[in-house]
C-alpha cells in the first residue's frame, strides 16, 4: 500500500484528538472512503445470497477428497433431497438448500466425507421419518452416529434453559457431542441459520441471536474457530440489536475514512522497519468488528472514539524466532506501553491460540495494538480445531477420519514444544469429555453432577431436604430406581415423602461429595440424638433397678465419672450407652458410688415401678430390631442390651432370644410407642401349589393391602413352592389384613409369618 500524507490542514485537529481522546467524543467525520483492501471485512454483509448449489459443493470437495468420497457425499445429498422433498424453509427456499450450505461450511474446513454426509443428512432424523437404523444401513455407523449426535443436541435445544446457565448448557452440548465433528456440524448449522435469520419473526430473531451469543459463539471460541466466533457474534449483534448495530455501522464507516491516513502512516513505518531487521513479514491492518467495539464500549465504559482510536495490526512471519525478532524491531520503532506485552507463544491460550501481543505508543501518542505470529499460528487462530483438517494434506486424509481423541493427540504434537501442552489438553478434554453429567430438573434448570451420579446425587444437588426425603423418581417421565445412573440430558423428577429418611445403603452408590456428606451428616446427627435419648432412658432404668432416682445423681457425681473414665461430656456417656458401647448397669453403679444409698437397696428393688422403655422403631442405629423375628408394633417385645450391639429388640417368642436366656441380666422391658408411623419389614412364607402367574397374583393382593414388597424369593419343591415375601407393614393389624387377603387365594396351601432362625 502506498503511503499517503495527511494534508496539513487536517493534521492539526487529528493530533489534538489523538493526544486527548476524551476531548472529542463525537468527531466530525468527513470522509466515507472504503476500508483498506487487506483488512478483513467487518459487519454483516446484508444482501448476500447464502445459497450453495451441489456443483459449488462438489467444486470444493474435489480439491481434497478422493473421487469415491465425493461420490459418497453426493449419495447422501440425493438421499437427503428425497427425504426433505416438498419441505420449505421459512425463507421460501427448498429445504435442501440448508443442509447443502451447512455441508459447504464444513468443506471450507476440509472435513472428511463422513462429516460432510452427516451435514447433508443432519435434519432427516428430526424432520422426516428416517431412522438411525436406516442411516446406518445406507451410510454406515460413522455417519449415522454423527447425525444422531446432532439430532440429540437439537432435541435438548428445544427445551428452555435459564439464562444464567449458559455455561452449563454449553458444557452439556459438548459432553453430549462426544465427537468434535458433531459440534462442527452444529456450528455450521447455526451459522447458516443466523445468515438466513432475516425471514424469521422479530421476537424469534432476538431469542435465537441471544442463544447464539450465549451458547454457540463461546463454543466456537473454545474450539479456536476465531473467524466463525466473530461472524456469529456479528450476526447475533445485527439481529439481536438491529438499531444499535446500524448506528454503529454508520459511525464506524465514517470514522474509518478519517483515520485511514494515520493507519497508512503506521503501516508504512512497520513495513519499512521489518525488512531492515532482515524479516520477511506480512503486515495487515486489523479492523475491529462491530460487536467487539460495542462490547468494549460497554464493558470498559469507553466512548466510541476511544475504542476506535486504538489501531490494530497483525504481523505474520515464517517461524517462531522471527516473531521475537519482529517484536524487538517494533519496540525499537515505537515505545511499548508497559505491562501490555503478552507472550501467548510460550504460554498458549486454552483453545490453542498462539501470538505475541504488545501495545505501542504510536505517532501522535495513539495506542497501536500489535499481534505477531507465524503462518501456522495464524491458521490455528482463525480455524482452531478445524485447522487440523485444513492443513493435514501432506499426511493423507485417512488420518483425518479418526475420532476426537486422535485429534486431541495430534494437538499435543502441534503444541508439544509449548511446554504447557498437557495443560492445554486438559482444558480441551474437560470440555469435550467432562467428568460431569448434565441433567434437567422438571423446571428446565440444569444441574452438573459428577459422571456416574445417581438420582440421589441429583436430589441432594437440588436441596438437602429433597435428598433427605426422596423415595422414588421419574427419569424422562419413567419411574426408575433411586440408584439409576444419570445420562446427559436426562429430565429428572424426584418424588419425596414427608417421613422418609436417608438410607445408609445410599452411601454405597452416591458419587457427589455433597450427597455423601449430607447422608453421613443426617445419619450421624440422627444416630447421635437417638442414642443420647436412648442412653438416658437406659441409664434411668438401670438406676431405678438399684432403687435410685436419676434425679439423685448430682453434677459432682458426673464430674467424677468423667474424670475417671476420661470422657468429654455427659452426652458422650449417654450416647455410648445408647450405642451399646457401655453397659448402663456399670455406669449406674459408678455414678451411685458414695451416694447415700443403703446397701440393701442395691438388691431390694423399689416397690413395683419398673418403667419400660418406649421405642418407635425409628431410632436408627441405636435400636436394632432383631433380624430373626422382625418385631412389629403390636408384638410383645423385649430388649436385650449387648455390648457393641446396643439395644436389640426381639419378640417374646423369638427362638433366638430363647437361646440367650443366660444373658437375662441384660434384658430390658421395652414397649412400642403407639405414635410411631414407621414401616416395618416382616417376612411372610407362603406355600403354594405350583401355578403359573401366581406370584403376580399374590403380589397384587399384597399391593392392594397397601404394603410395599421389598424382597421376594422362591424355593421350589417337587409339588409345592415356597415363596418368601418381605413386606413393609405398619403393625400387626396391617400384617393380619395381608395374611387374610393372601389366604383367599385358592392355590395357597399354607402361610405364616416367617422367623429366620439363622440370624
Ligand atoms: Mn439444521
Amino acid at each position: 500500500m502506498t503511503p499517503r500524507h495527511l494534508p496539513s490542514a487536517l493534521a492539526k485537529p487529528l493530533v489534538d484528538k489523538f493526544n486527548n481522546p476524551l476531548a472529542d467524543p463525537n468527531p466530525q467525520l468527513k470522509s466515507d472512503a472504503p476500508l483498506q483492501p487487506d483488512s478483513p471485512t467487518s459487519g454483516v454483509p446484508a444482501p448476500v445470497n447464502f445459497s450453495v448449489s451441489l456443483a459449488d459443493l462438489n467444486a470444493r470437495l474435489v480439491t481434497y477428497l478422493s473421487p469415491e468420497d465425493v461420490a459418497r457425499v453426493n449419495e447422501a445429498y440425493l438421499f437427503s433431497q428425497a427425504a426433505h422433498s416438498g419441505q420449505m424453509r421459512v425463507s421460501g427456499d427448498p429445504y435442501i438448500s440448508h443442509p447443502l450450505a451447512v455441508a459447504a461450511g464444513l468443506a471450507d474446513w476440509r472435513l472428511d466425507a463422513q462429516a460432510l454426509s452427516a451435514a447433508l443428512l443432519h435434519d432427516v432424523m428430526e424432520d422426516t421419518d428416517i431412522t438411525k437404523e436406516q442411516l446406518t444401513e445406507r451410510f454406515g455407523k460413522g455417519v449415522a452416529d454423527l447425525v444422531d449426535g446432532v439430532s440429540k443436541i437439537d432435541r435438548i435445544e428445544h427445551q428452555s434453559f435459564e439464562e444464567a446457565q449458559a455455561d452449563n448448557f454449553r458444557k452439556m452440548l459438548l459432553a453430549m457431542a462426544r465427537d468434535v465433528r458433531v459440534i462442527l456440524i452444529k456450528l455450521s448449522d447455526r451459522r447458516h441459520n443466523m445468515q438466513t435469520l432475516g425471514s424469521m419473526r422479530a421476537d424469534k430473531r432476538r431469542r435465537i441471536a441471544r442463544e447464539t451469543l450465549d451458547i454457540y459463539a463461546p463454543i466456537a471460541n473454545r474450539l479456536g474457530l476465531n473467524a466463525l466466533y466473530r461472524e456469529l457474534q456479528e450476526l447475533a449483534f445485527c439481529h439481536g440489536n438491529p438499531m444499535r448495530y446500524r448506528v454503529l455501522e454508520k459511525a464506524v464507516k465514517k470514522a474509518r475514512g478519517n483515520r485511514r491516513e494515520v493507519v497508512s502512516k503506521i503501516l508504512e513505518a512497520i513495513r519499512t522497519t521489518l525488512p531492515s531487521a532482515g524479516l520477511d513479514a506480512e503486515v495487515m491492518g486489523r479492523e475491529k468488528h462491530l460487536y467487539g467495539i460495542y462490547r468494549k464500549m460497554r464493558e470498559k465504559h469507553l466512548s466510541f472514539s476511544q475504542v476506535l482510536d486504538i489501531y490494530g495490526f497483525r504481523i505474520v512471519v515464517k517461524d517462531r524466532p522471527s516473531c521475537y525478532l519482529a517484536l524487538g524491531a517494533l519496540h525499537a520503532l515505537y515505545p511499548p506501553v508497559p505491562g501490555k506485552f503478552k507472550d501467548y507463544i510460550a504460554i498458549p491460550k486454552a483453545n490453542g491460540y498462539q501470538s505475541l501481543h504488545t501495545t505501542l505508543i504510536g505517532p501522535f501518542g495513539t495506542p497501536v495494538e500489535i499481534q505477531i505470529r507465524t503462518t501456522e499460528m495464524h491458521n490455528v487462530a482463525e480455524s482452531g480445531v478445524a485447522s487440523h483438517w485444513l492443513y493435514k494434506d501432506e499426511h493423507g486424509i485417512s488420518q483425518v477420519q479418526q475420532k476426537t481423541h486422535q485429534w486431541l493427540q495430534s494437538l499435543i504434537e502441534l503444541q508439544s514444544d509449548s511446554g504447557t501442552a498437557s495443560e492445554f489438553l486438559e482444558h480441551v478434554k474437560i470440555d469435550l469429555f467432562p467428568g460431569e453429567v448434565y441433567v434437567f430438573s422438571p423446571k428446565g434448570k440444569i444441574f452438573a453432577l459428577p459422571r456416574g451420579a445417581t438420582v440421589v446425587d441429583f436430589a441432594y444437588a437440588v436441596h438437602t431436604d429433597i435428598g433427605d426425603r426422596c423415595v422414588a423418581c421419574r427419569i424422562n417421565f419413567e419411574t426408575s430406581p433411586l440408584r439409576t445412573e444419570l445420562k446427559n440430558g436426562d429430565r429428572v423428577e424426584v418424588i419425596t415423602a414427608p417421613h422418609a429418611a436417608p438410607n445408609p445403603a445410599w452411601l454405597g452408590y452416591v458419587k457427589s461429595a455433597r450427597a455423601r456428606f449430607r447422608i453421613r451428616h443426617f445419619l450421624k446427627t440422627q444416630q447421635n440424638e437417638e442414642s443420647v435419648a436412648l442412653g438416658e432412658r437406659l441409664l434411668a432404668h438401670a438406676l431405678h433397678e438399684m432403687g435410685i432416682s436419676s434425679a439423685k445423681i448430682l453434677p459432682e457425681a458426673w464430674d467424677r465419672f468423667k474424670k475417671e473414665s476420661g470422657v468429654r461430656s455427659k452426652r458422650a456417656v449417654l450416647s455410648d450407652i445408647g450405642l451399646g458401647k457401655r453397659l448402663p448397669a456399670i455406669v449406674a453403679r459408678r455414678l451411685a458410688e458414695g451416694l447415700d444409698v443403703p446397701s440393701t437397696s442395691l438388691t431390694a428393688k423399689l416397690p413395683r415401678a419398673r418403667q419400660a422403655i418406649m421405642i418407635r422403631g425409628t431410632e436408627g442405629m441405636a435400636v436394632q430390631l432383631g433380624k430373626c423375628c422382625r418385631p412389629i408394633p403390636g408384638d410383645p417385645i423385649v430388649g436385650l442390651i449387648r455390648k457393641e450391639q446396643g439395644l436389640v429388640v426381639h419378640t417374646h417368642d423369638c427362638p433366638v432370644l430363647a437361646k440367650l436366656r443366660s444373658e437375662r441380666g441384660n434384658w430390658v422391658d421395652v414397649v412400642w410407642d403407639v405414635t410411631t408411623d414407621h414401616l416395618f419389614d416382616v417376612t411372610i412364607r407362603v406355600i403354594v401349589k405350583n401355578a403359573r402367574g401366581l406370584l403376580a397374583r399374590l403380589a397384587k393382593e399384597i399391593a392392594e393391602s397397601n404394603a410395599n414388597i421389598i424382597d421376594v424369593s422362591v424355593e421350589d419343591d417337587r409339588d409345592s413352592t415356597m415363596l418368601y415375601f418381605t413386606v413393609q407393614v405398619t403393625d400387626r393389624v396391617h400384617l393380619a389384613r395381608i395374611l387374610r387377603a393372601l389366604r383367599r387365594v385358592p392355590e395357597v396351601l399354607r402361610l405364616a409369618r416367617y422367623i429366620n432362625p439363622k440370624h
